[in-house]
């Protein structure tokens, strides 16, 4: 009986591998197709200057107009499109587009703007070719490397090996600014902070959730900020959500904001009709320092 049930636990699994394997082969050949057919899109989301309430910045956040199953999650691709190599095409393809709104944002409403965009350690560690096509792009565009920012996480510089050293002082040369993302998630060596020549630190999301005065996460951020600043970083908070969360983070001194209490990602469009309607407001002497609910 023991046998029986053994054999029908492992007939019950295998169809469901099955069924997953072909899942991701479909999936696969269905991200190939997004990108020749143009079904991938760039959301933006405001990074707010904390003291001041203005726009500074907008990260980049890929997103799959999927013809049947509609707006998909980069969290369901992007681990895809890294196994099977996508990622080099998608993430060239979103950093053009960012470059060239980070263009137009520049010119229409701020000549220090910057756009950053996400890149996954396999973008990052790729052989062979380096940021020579984005510099070529960015020369077109007649645009400096201030005016993008890249986003990697904490375990590219855990193991770094010269590749990744390499790299970055490839971004520093031509001027491109490098945050860590989701600091405080990984493993926090901050050892690396002063290793590498970083220019922000990106507060995970899961510490500002449980920001409250004399919470440890509380501690946690304002000793992350504190020494952020020390090393010459600037901080931005994910996950701002709420007033007494914001209010916190001004308080501990962090410098800049991102989080649904400010918007939530959308359309390159629609963060363009954003910050005109804040050029409008400032020109009218509003006060931003405190965004309405
Ligand atoms: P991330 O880089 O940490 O981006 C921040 C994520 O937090 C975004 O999720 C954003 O929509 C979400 N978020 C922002 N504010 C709030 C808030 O107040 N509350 C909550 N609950 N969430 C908030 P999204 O857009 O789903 O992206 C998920 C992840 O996918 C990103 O995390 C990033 O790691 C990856 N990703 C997105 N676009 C790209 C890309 O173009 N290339 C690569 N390699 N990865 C990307
Ligand atoms: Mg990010
Ligand atoms: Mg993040
Ligand atoms: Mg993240």
């Amino acid at each position: 009986a023991a046998k029986n049930a053994g054999r029908n636990r492992f007939s019950y699994f295998t169809p469901a591998l099955q069924v997953a394997a072909l899942n991701r082969m479909r999936m696969t050949n269905d991200l190939r197709s997004a990108l020749k057919g143009g079904q991938f899109r760039v959301y933006f989301q405001p990074i707010v200057h904390l003291r001041s309430g203005k726009i500074h910045k907008a990260e980049a956040l890929i997103r799959w107009e999927h013809p049947q199953r509609g707006l998909v999650s980069p969290l369901e691709f992007i681990p895809l499109a890294e196994s099977s190599g996508l990622i080099i095409d998608i993430g060239e393809w979103v950093f053009m587009e960012s470059a060239r709104w980070a263009s137009r944002w520049r010119r229409d409403h701020h000549p220090e703007f910057q756009v950053s965009v996400n890149q996954s350690p396999l973008e990052f560690q790729r052989e062979g070719k380096g940021y020579e096509g984005w510099l070529v792009h960015l020369r077109e565009l007649g645009l400096s490397g201030q005016a993008v920012v890249v986003e990697i996480t904490e375990g590219l510089l855990l193991d770094a090996s010269d590749g990744v050293t390499d790299k970055l002082l490839q971004l520093r040369d031509a001027g491109i600014q490098v945050a860590l993302d989701d600091f405080g998630t990984g493993y926090s060596s901050l050892s690396y902070l002063k290793k590498f020549d970083i220019d922000y630190l990106k507060i995970d999301r899961s510490f500002t959730r449980n920001l409250a005065p004399e919470s440890s996460d509380m501690a946690l951020s304002e000793a992350i900020i504190v020494m952020a600043h020390k090393l010459g970083l600037r901080v931005i908070a994910e996950g701002v959500e709420t007033h007494e969360q914001r209010d916190l983070l001004l308080a501990a001194g962090c410098d800049y904001g991102q989080g649904y209490l400010f918007a939530r990602p959308v359309p390159a469009e629609e963060f363009d009709a954003m910050l005109m309607a804040q050029t409008r407001e400032l020109a009218a002497g509003a006060d931003l320092t405190s965004p309405a609910p």
